[in-house]
């Protein structure tokens, strides 16, 4: 345990945002550094619980007691090693995560909880600065090949693990650059691009190819690429949006949230000066309150937008755990973002409860306001109030209400997989699909969902694969029974 005392006299502390207005000036990750000494004081304040129902609460299992009490003891080293045993990308989950593993933590019983995912992330920043983090390479190859369709976290964990077992692995990726929506859908001033490029460095130096550009089930046919792979796991990820059909929808300046955030990310990545869609000047209006719709607050403030609002049809959730969502569950409440205190201070509103009945064009056919309606809540079936209809102006609305599922044109039909009834692909608890030696990981087999659970799920689909190639796997398989896929 570490200080057996430490959550009784150390309080929780997280480094500081830096100020809104410097913030906003650039795209740099908002988060003022922490330092060592302040961070294991926080890794004291873990009581090493009997039953740490952290690990049950982090979908990865990370082992965090063991690593906050190294930390504590400033055996950094070890610290990384221990992370690293079940989870290949600490520093995407250490920044993105929404901690699922901290709701669940026993001192948030009646304090405020350890600060696990800080801790997380000053271990593996720390271990790239010392030089730990290393490539390993297999020291035996199996001579199988294995293509990995997808980029994401979860094409990534697949990647990692299948190659560090010894198998040839290659990733198609259809986009120009590795990550998914690492690269393209999270905004630098959430995670720099930097990280994912140095993983992606020591992934190359492992062994693992990436082949970019490629859009399989069109530049290589499903049929070829059963012939040429000996498996084959997909990680497409979910990438059909979910629309919003009112009136005036065609309009210029209606834009889904994945056709403006990655243009964004591309003028960071030095491709283009300025963005084809920009918020310049312009009064912008996000349709979905969540981590999507924040990304588009926080880049268009950065764009120089004359105003934003953010609109939800749900109800505000509640600031702090309510009955009906007691520890350890991961609750749903009212979170302030780095994008929503920088929305605050522009003046511009999170409105909630309400609906768009149309999007409203001027004589060019662009956009000029949205008329919006209050709506009842979920168990009326958002009836409209009457008498509150309004407009909002907006030159640039984007949508960010979540994804139906993955793509089923193209690979998906031509693999003739199986998929659910909301039309993701179904896997078994080996995460093998109804094809033989075709696996699924992340959001195309989940749905929408997070981060951390890609990287899971990449991890479980890599242990089948290997068990299904070599007859036996010493990889790692980190979902608990009761969230294992069934067929
Ligand atoms: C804007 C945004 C912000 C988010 N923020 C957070 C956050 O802060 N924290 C969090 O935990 N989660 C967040 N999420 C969710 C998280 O990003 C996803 O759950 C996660 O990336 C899913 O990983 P994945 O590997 O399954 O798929 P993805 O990351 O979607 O990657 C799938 C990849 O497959 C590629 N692909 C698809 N089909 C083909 C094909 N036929 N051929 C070749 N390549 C193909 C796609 O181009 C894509 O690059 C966010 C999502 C969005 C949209
Ligand atoms: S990956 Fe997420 S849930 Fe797991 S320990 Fe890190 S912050 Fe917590």
């Amino acid at each position: 345990m570490a200080d057996p005392k430490g959550f009784l006299t150390v309080q929780r502390e997280l480094p500081k945002r830096r100020p809104v207005d410097v913030r906003i000036k650039s795209w740099s990750e908002v988060y003022e550094t922490f330092g060592n000494e302040r961070l294991e004081k926080q890794a004291s304040r873990c009581m090493d619980c009997g039953i740490p129902f952290c690990h049950q609460g982090c979908p990865l299992g990370n082992l965090i007691p063991e690593w906050n009490d190294l930390v504590y003891r400033k055996d950094w080293h070890e610290a990384i090693e221990r992370l690293h045993a079940t989870n290949n990308f600490p520093e995407f989950t250490g920044r993105l995560c929404p901690a699922p593993c901290e709701a669940a933590c026993v001192l948030g019983i009646n304090q405020d909880p350890v600060t696990i995912k800080r801790v997380e992330v000053e271990i593996i920043d720390r271990a790239f600065a010392e030089g730990w983090v290393r490539p390993q390479p297999p020291a035996v190859k199996t001579g199988k090949k294995v293509a990995v369709i997808g980029s994401g976290p979860a094409g990534l964990a697949a990647a990692q693990q299948l190659t560090r077992a010894g198998h040839d692995v290659k990733v198609y990726e259809r986009a120009d650059r590795v990550g998914g929506l690492l690269r393209y859908g999270i905004p630098e001033f959430k995670m720099e691009k930097r990280h994912l490029d140095r993983r992606i460095a020591q992934m190359r130096a492992e062994g693992t190819d990436f082949k970019t550009s490629v859009n399989v089930g069109v530049d290589i046919t499903a049929d070829e690429l059963r012939a040429s792979y000996d498996a084959v796991v997909l990680a497409g990820g979910a990438t059909a949006w979910r629309d919003l059909p009112v009136p005036g929808r065609e309009l210029k300046g209606v834009h889904q949230a994945m056709e403006y955030l990655p243009l964004a990310n591309k003028v960071q990545e030095g491709d283009y000066d300025e963005p084809a869609i920009t918020a310049e000047g312009k009064h912008v209006v996000v349709i979905g309150g969540g981590d999507t719709g924040a990304d588009c607050i926080g880049t268009a403030i950065r764009q120089g937008a004359a105003s934003v609002t953010q609109l939800e049809i749900m109800p505000q959730p509640p600031a702090t755990r309510p009955g009906s969502q007691p520890w350890p569950t991961f609750p749903i409440l009212f979170k302030v973002e780095s994008a929503h205190e920088e929305l605050a201070d522009m003046g511009g509103d999170r409105v909630y409860a309400v609906s768009t009945t149309a999007f409203l064009g001027d004589e060019d056919g662009a956009v000029r306001a949205l008329r919006v309606v209050e709506v009842g809540g979920p168990e009326t079936g958002f009836a409209p109030i009457e008498g509150t209809e309004r407009e909002i102006p907006a030159q640039l609305v984007t949508l960010a209400m979540g994804f139906l599922g993955p793509q089923r044109e193209g690979l998906l039909e031509q693999l003739g997989v199986d998929l659910d009834q909301r039309g993701n692909v179904v896997r078994d608890a080996s995460y093998k699909t109804s094809v033989d030696g075709v696996y699924a990981a992340g959001d195309m087999g989940r749905g929408q969902s997070l981060i951390v659970w890609a990287i899971a799920e990449g991890r479980a689909a890599a242990h089948g694969v290997d068990e299904h190639l070599t007859g036996r796997t010493a990889l790692p398989y980190p979902i608990p029974p009761t969230a294992r896929p069934m067929a």
